[in-house]
Formats: structure tokens, sequence, C-alpha cells
């Protein structure tokens, strides 16, 4: 059997039914996802009588040119921007992928993470399957092609009744588009509404960059149908409570975004505020480590009524192209990312934010750097719980044993980063920011990577984690 990939890992995807600008308009919408994947991109037409696609690794600026984009003719698309790993960076891998049934061709395009791939993928070769790629997804196209249903709706619901995990997908078939958020509504799905036609995507800063209006979530376990007659929702799967990834909120999703109902800044502040509420300490200044911390750190100044200032500069241009220098001179690290302004920090005492620690590596780097331009003290504030558990279901975390607070004390963690004192948000104080607004009352997430407990059941316990965090934090 291939080893697979975990390539579907942090994707951002976009579909467009019924505008004449298809493909233009999912490539602007990959551009608003762009960190949510950086490895490669991809796009699928439908004309009526042909998919056209194109696919490359890279950002999608290098991907799409305005030639490439006039051949992807027709008024429905789907792209994908993936997150890869280490590995098997080969094209067969970059989605949409295309898959074929009785009721005509399929592109797809995941986001999310399925538990049980493996085991259905050698079931599925022993019955004679053959897998053009390493991802896990494709096990979706081969299960839907071997469905009895007559329809294709169906064959996709036969499906997914047999795939466990995360998944926020895309159809695109000669019959329209379907989109379908898996029944714990793990990863963000979001429609909108373009002239007289539809925009489906990760996240709400996609329709902002468009033009389009945001209508509402997909809703966990939905099945949306979008051809001409209009908008069909199913919702075929058995009800069990949602288990929205609050990662989201903490680090992924762009804070300029609607996700689960809410407003990513609106939370991000929030959770500063909370933060500063638990953990307040005597400073001159606060500072983030940006771009993750800083609404967090506006919400911490605020309410810590301590001035906020920019201790930290962000070279926004370093990219994955960025050639590691030999062993010898590797030691500047994370100064080609962040850069401390002596101006601000000289003489200071200095509470610097972030969203999260995952594995101490990026953090310790930069408290010695705050250090070296003259702070007389660090405080390190972190704006989510403790990281304890791997995630499972799409977000790129490392190994159990690299995660520093599953085994390590807070205090440990503190000598380790060389600050004067580190405090984490509280759980409480995560989900007081997270249902402040009546809107999310209702609202349940999962929170597995800061308890362990992971509420759709594991088959490949620790699988594939690694490696994307390593190119980028080192
Ligand atoms: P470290 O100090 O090595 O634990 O790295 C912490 C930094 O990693 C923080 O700035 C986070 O914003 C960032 N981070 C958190 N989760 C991820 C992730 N899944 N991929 C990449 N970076 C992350």
């Amino acid at each position: 059997m291939k080893k697979m990939d975990k390539m579907h890992e942090e994707c951002g995807i976009v579909g467009i039914y019924g505008h004449p600008d298809a493909a233009n308009l999912t490539y602007l919408g990959l551009y608003a996802l762009q960190h949510r994947g950086q490895e490669a991109s991809g796009i699928v037409t439908y004309d009526g009588k042909q998919f056209r696609q194109r696919k490359a690794q890279g950002l999608v600026a290098d991907v799409f040119n305005p030639k490439n984009i006039a051949l992807l003719t027709g008024s429905a698309a789907i792209g994908h921007n993936r997150y890869s790993t280490a590995g098997d960076s080969v094209l067969d891998n970059v989605q949409p992928l295309m898959g074929n049934s009785p009721r005509g061709r399929v592109a797809m395009v995941h986001n999310g993470n399925l538990v049980n791939a493996t085991v259905l993928i050698k079931d599925l070769e022993a019955a004679g399957a053959v897998f053009q790629s390493t991802v896990d997804s494709e096990v979706i196209l081969h299960l839907l092609a071997r469905s009895s249903a007559k329809y294709l709706k169906d064959r996709i619901i036969d499906s997914l009744f047999q795939v466990r995990g995360a998944y926020s997908l895309l159809f695109l078939t000669e019959e329209g588009l379907i989109a379908v958020r898996d029944p714990y509504g793990v990863r963000p799905l979001l429609l909108g509404q373009l002239e007289n036609g539809y925009v489906l995507a990760s996240e709400s800063c996609v329709f902002d960059l468009v033009g389009a209006k945001l209508i509402r979530d997909i809703k966990q376990g939905e099945l949306l149908i979008i051809n001409e007659k209009g908008l069909e929702s199913f919702y075929p799967f058995p009800k069990v409570q949602a288990a929205q990834c609050v990662f989201e909120f903490v680090y992924f999703a762009r804070p300029d975004s609607t996700i689960f109902s809410q407003s990513v800044y609106g939370i991000r502040k929030r959770l500063g505020q909370e933060l500063a509420k638990e953990s307040p300490v005597s400073a001159d200044i606060i500072i983030p480590v940006p771009d993750s911390g800083v609404t967090a750190a506006l919400g911490y100044a605020e309410t810590a009524m301590i001035p906020f200032e920019m201790g930290l500069t962000r070279n926004h241009y370093v990219g994955r192209t960025f050639i590691e220098p030999k062993a010898a001179i590797r030691h500047f690290g994370v100064k080609v990312k962040l850069n401390a302004v002596r101006e601000v920090l000289d003489g200071k005492r200095v509470v610097v934010v972030d969203d999260s620690l995952v594995r101490g590596t990026t953090s310790r780097k930069i408290v010695t750097m705050i250090r070296d331009a003259g702070a007389k003290e660090i405080h390190v504030r972190i704006s989510s719980p403790p990281i304890l558990s791997p995630c499972f279901y799409g977000i790129d975390t490392p190994t159990r044993k690299e995660l520093i607070a599953s085994s390590h004390t807070v205090d440990e963690i503190c000598k380790h980063l060389t600050a004067d004192s580190l405090k984490y948000l509280s759980e409480e104080g995560m989900f007081r920011a997270i249902y402040h607004n009546e809107s999310a009352k209702d609202s349940h997430f999962c929170k597995a990577c800061f308890t362990g407990q992971y509420p759709i059941a594991l088959e490949e316990k620790e699988s594939r984690q690694l490696s994307l965090f390593d190119k980028i934090n080192r």
C-alpha cells in the first residue's frame, strides 16, 4: 500500500456556481485563502461540456496567470490551496482531484482529515482499486464510484457514511455543485451570493474580496446542492454534537473572516482581554508576536491599560523559497522572519503576547531577541491554553512528544523560554471569549488539542503530523 501523505491538511477551498467569471473569481478566492495553504493550488471548471483544470505546486500567484485562467472556461468552478508537509510533493496530490462515476465526471476538493482512510484504502486496494494520489481524500472518490446508488448525491452520501473524520467538501459535477460539511462541522465552510450566482468558501474573507454577500455557514452534516433549479439542502447523517475547531479562532483563520457565525477578530481580541484579566503583570509595554499575536495583544493592552507597541517587525517576504543556510551560519534562525525594534524595547518591562505555544522553539528565540534588544523584563502571555495533544482533524501540529506542554510544566516551559514569567489563558477564559456573543450560545467546539479528548474516534493514533511545522518554525 502506498504511504499516505497528509496533503489535505490545513487547506482552503472555494467554489463558484452560476457566474461567467467562475475561474477568475475562484482564483481571487484562493488568493484570499493563501494563509490556509501555500504548497500548491488548483482550479477545475465545468463549461457544460468539458471539465478543465490547472493545478501546480506553488503559491496562487505562481500557479495562475491571465492566459491559463482564460482557458478555464465555464460558469462553475472549484479550487483548492494545499498546505502540504514534506514527502510526496507530486502533482497527482494537488487538488481538485478528478474521478469518474456512472453519472459523469466529478471533481472534488477537501479541507479536513479522514481518520479512517488508511483502513479504507487497504480494503479498496485489496478489491482492486488503483489510487492515483497519496492523499486520503481520494478514498471518497473511490467509494462514490463503487456505490450502487443511482444518483450522484446518494453516491456521495454512501461514500461519506463510510469515512470518518473532518471534511468540508466541494464536488463539481455535470449536474451542479455539491457542498458538504461533516456531521461535526469541524472545518468551516460558508455560502455567499454574488449577483445571480453562489460562492462557497472556507472563510468569509473570500466574499469580501470577490464582492459577494455572506449568506450563512453550511450547517454541520449538511449536503447542499446548487444547480440551475437553485439551492437544495439535505441532512443525511445522524445528528451528533458539533465539534467546530476552536484552533481556527485561536490561530488559523484570518482575523477579518467570519467563521462558525462569529468574527475571528472579535474573538481573538477578547482572548487577549480575558488573558489580561487572568494574568496581569506590571509592565511598560505590550507587544505582539506578529502577525499571529497582534489581535490578542491589542485586547490585552486595552484591558491592562498599558501601551501597545510593535516591538517586533516581521519580514512578510520570507516564503517557501527561502534557502536554508549552511548549519554554520544558521544561528540567525527566526531573525529572518522577525526582528526586534531596539527603539521600542530598550530598558522596558515587556509583555509579549502570542496566540499559541507549540514546541517553544520560536518563542525561545523571540525571547532571546527581545532581551538582546535591551528589554529589562520579559513576560510571555499566550492567548490559548497549553497545547497537549496533536490534531488529527486537519490542523498541522507536531507529534505529542514534541508539543512542549505535553511533557513540561508551565514553570519548566518558562525556564526553557528564558522568560521572566509565562502564563497561558485558561480553557474557561478561552470559552468566555468565544461564548461572549449571544449568537454563540448553541455552538459546540472541538478542543482536543488542549484536552486530548477527541470528539471523533481515532483509528490511526499518532499518525503523521510533522514537518510543515518544522519548516515554518525553525
Ligand atoms: P513555538 O514557539 O515553536 O511553539 O511556535 C509558536 C508559534 O507557532 C506561534 O507564533 C503560533 O502562532 C505558531 N503556530 C501555531 N500553530 C501553528 C501551526 N499549526 N502551523 C504553523 N504555525 C503555528
